[in-house]
C-alpha cells in the first residue's frame, strides 16, 4: 500500500472579534514553543529520543502537577492553565524546529572539519536558532469539538481566558475514506483558514516495466520544460504508439518578462548604493516577489500537467533530465533569470512527482541527449526554423521542425515531447537498439541519484533541450485523436 497526504483548506466565517482571539492564540502558541525550544537548548540530550519519549521527558521538566510539584523550568512563568493538548502541540513543534535546528547545525559542523582537515580556510556562517517564532496553531483533539462539514468547535485563547467558540467553516468538504490529521489555524492575510491534513492509503502503483511491458494500452504522459513559452507541452500517448492528446501550458514569456524587470530593478538599486552588505539581504520585497511568483508557476504549472495526464488515465508521467544549467551571458537581469528559469523547471518536476504520486500516478526521467534534434518518427536530425524561413538547418529555440527523412512536420517542443515518450518506452523494449545519432553537442550531466518515488534513468552526455518556441497561436489545446500514427520506428 502506498500513502498519499494532502490539505484541506477551509476559509473560517467567524465573528469578527474572534479575529482577534485567534491572534492571541497563535501569539501564545508561538510563546509556550519558543520557551520549549530553550528547554531543549538547555537539554540537547532529548533530541536522541523519540517524539515521544521526549515529550515526557519535556514535560517533567516543565509541567506542574501534584507528584512533580517543582519542575526545573516551570512553564507556569510563561502562562498558567494552558490545556495539555495546546502544550504537547507546542512541545512537538518546538521539537520539529529543534530537529532541524541541530541536524543543520551538525552538517555545519562536518563541513567545518572536513575543511580544516584538508587545510583550508572555513568561513561560512554556523545556522542560527530561530530568532522569531510564526508558527500556526495546531489543534490536537482536545481543542476542537463537533466538526461537521459546515462548523466546528474550537478552543483558542482570547488573551485573557480560554473559550470555545463556534466558527463556520467553508469551501472543500473533507472527503470520504480518509485519516485526517490535527488541523491547524492559519493566517492568511487578515482572514483566519482552518488547514486539515488528510491521508489516504492506496494500491502502490506497478513498476513503470511492468506497466510498459505487460500492457500495450498504458498511457504515458510525456512532458517537455522550457524556459520560453511553452512553459510546458504534454502528450498523452499509448505504449502501443496511438498519440491520444497534446497541451501546451504557455505563459513562460509573461513570467520571464516579469521575473527579468524585478531582477532589472535589483540590479539598479544595488548599483545605487553601490554595496551589498555580506550576509544580508538586501532588496527583500523584490526577491520575495520573485520567489512567489516562481513558486506560485511552479505550483499551477505542475497542477496541470497532473490534471492533464489524470483526465487522459496516463498512468506514467515522463520527463527529461534537466541537465546542467548554462546561465545566459549578458546583463545581470539575463543571467538571473535564465537561473530562476532553470530552478523553476526543477521545482515543476518536482511538484509533479508529488502531486502525481497521490494520484497514483508515477513519475519518470530519462535521457536528454537530443530530444529537440531528433525526429519522434524516425529518429533522424530535424530541421528546425522559425515560421515563414525555409525548413533547413537548426535555429535554436525556433518553433518549428521538419524531417527531410519522413516527412514529419510540426511544432518542436511538441516533437520533443513525443521523443522523451518514446525513450521511456525504448528502455523497456527488448532486442538490439537503434544506435542514437550521434550527438551534436555532448556535454557532461551530474548523475541523478535514484528518488523513490521517481524511477530515474541514469544519463551521462547529454544536452538538455531548451526549446524556445515563438508561436503564439497554441493556445493549450488537446489536439485531438492521432490514433495509428505508429511512433516507434519499427
Ligand atoms: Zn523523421
Amino acid at each position: 500500500m502506498a500513502k498519499a497526504t494532502t490539505t484541506i483548506k477551509q476559509v473560517l466565517n467567524y465573528h469578527a472579534d474572534h479575529g482577534a482571539w485567534f491572534a492571541a492564540n497563535q501569539d501564545l502558541f508561538n510563546r509556550v514553543t519558543s520557551f520549549y525550544f530553550g528547554v531543549i537548548q538547555a537539554h540537547e540530550k532529548v533530541l536522541d529520543l523519540c517524539n515521544k519519549e521526549a515529550l515526557t521527558v519535556l514535560e517533567k521538566l516543565t509541567h506542574t502537577t501534584q507528584s512533580n510539584p517543582y519542575p526545573v523550568i516551570p512553564l507556569s512563568e510563561i502562562a498558567e492553565d494552558i490545556p495539555a493538548m495546546f502544550r504537547r502541540a507546542a512541545i512537538n513543534a518546538a521539537l520539529g524546529s529543534a530537529r532541524s535546528f541541530y541536524s543543520l547545525l551538525s552538517k555545519w559542523r562536518k563541513r567545518k572539519e572536513k575543511s580544516i582537515a584538508k587545510g583550508k580556510k572555513f568561513h561560512e556562517r554556523p545556522p542560527v536558532p530561530p530568532r522569531s517564532w510564526n508558527k500556526s496553531a495546531t489543534l490536537y483533539v482536545g481543542m476542537w469539538k463537533e466538526r461537521s462539514g459546515s462548523s466546528l468547535m474550537l478552543k483558542v485563547w482570547t488573551g485573557s481566558v480560554w473559550s470555545w467558540i463556534r466558527v463556520r467553516i467553508t469551501a472543500r468538504e473533507i472527503p470520504n475514506g480518509v485519516e485526517m490529521g490535527s488541523p491547524a489555524l492559519i493566517r492568511r492575510g487578515n482572514q483566519w483558514w482552518l488547514h486539515t491534513p488528510i491521508e489516504k492509503q492506496f494500491k502502490s502503483p506497478a513498476k513503470i516495466e511492468k506497466q510498459v511491458t505487460t500492457n500495450e494500452q498504458t498511457k504515458i504522459c510525456s512532458v517537455d520544460l522550457n524556459v520560453d513559452q511553452h512553459l510546458a507541452v504534454c502528450t498523452v500517448r499509448t505504449v502501443e504508439g496511438s498519440i491520444l492528446a497534446t497541451k501546451f501550458i504557455i505563459g513562460g514569456r509573461r513570467v520571464n518578462g516579469l521575473r527579468k524587470k524585478q531582477l532589472g530593478r535589483i540590479a539598479r538599486n544595488r548599483h545605487k548604493t553601490g554595496i551589498i552588505v555580506e550576509g544580508e539581504q538586501d532588496n527583500v520585497d523584490l526577491w520575495r516577489k520573485i520567489r512567489n511568483t516562481d513558486e506560485q508557476v511552479a505550483h499551477v504549472v505542475s497542477a496541470r500537467i497532473v490534471q492533464f495526464a489524470k483526465q487522459h488515465e496516463a498512468s506514467i508521467v515522463v520527463f527529461e533530465h534537466l541537465g546542467n544549467l548554462k546561465p545566459a551571458k549578458g546583463k545581470y537581469s539575463r543571467r538571473g533569470n535564465s537561473k530562476r528559469a532553470f530552478w523553476m523547471k526543477g521545482r515543476i518536476f518536482k511538484y509533479v512527482k508529488y502531486k502525481a504520486y497521490n494520484a497514483g500516478i508515477i513519475t519518470s526521467r530519462v535521457n536528454p541527449r537530443n530530444t529537440s534534434r531528433e525526429c519522434a518518427r524516425c529518429h533522424s536530425l530535424v530541421a528546425r526554423y522559425e515560421e515563414g524561413k525555409p525548413a533547413e538547418g537548426y535555429a535554436y529555440g525556433a518553433p518549428l521542425v521538419s524531417c527531410s527523412q519522413c516527412g514529419m512536420r510540426g511544432n518542436s517542443d511538441r516533437n520533443a515531447s513525443l521523443v522523451i515518450g518514446q525513450r521511456l518506452i525504448e528502455r523497456y523494449q527488448k532486442g538490439p537498439k537503434e544506435k542514437p545519432p550521434t550527438p551534436l553537442v555532448a556535454e557532461r550531466v551530474e548523475q541523478s541519484t535514484g528518488v523513490v518515488i521517481s524511477q530515474d534513468a541514469q544519463s551521462v552526455g547529454t544536452r538538455p533541450s531548451t526549446g524556445s518556441a515563438r508561436h503564439g497561436d497554441h493556445n493549450e489545446h488537446g489536439t485531438a485523436q492521432e490514433t495509428g500514427m505508429r511512433m516507434v520506428a519499427p
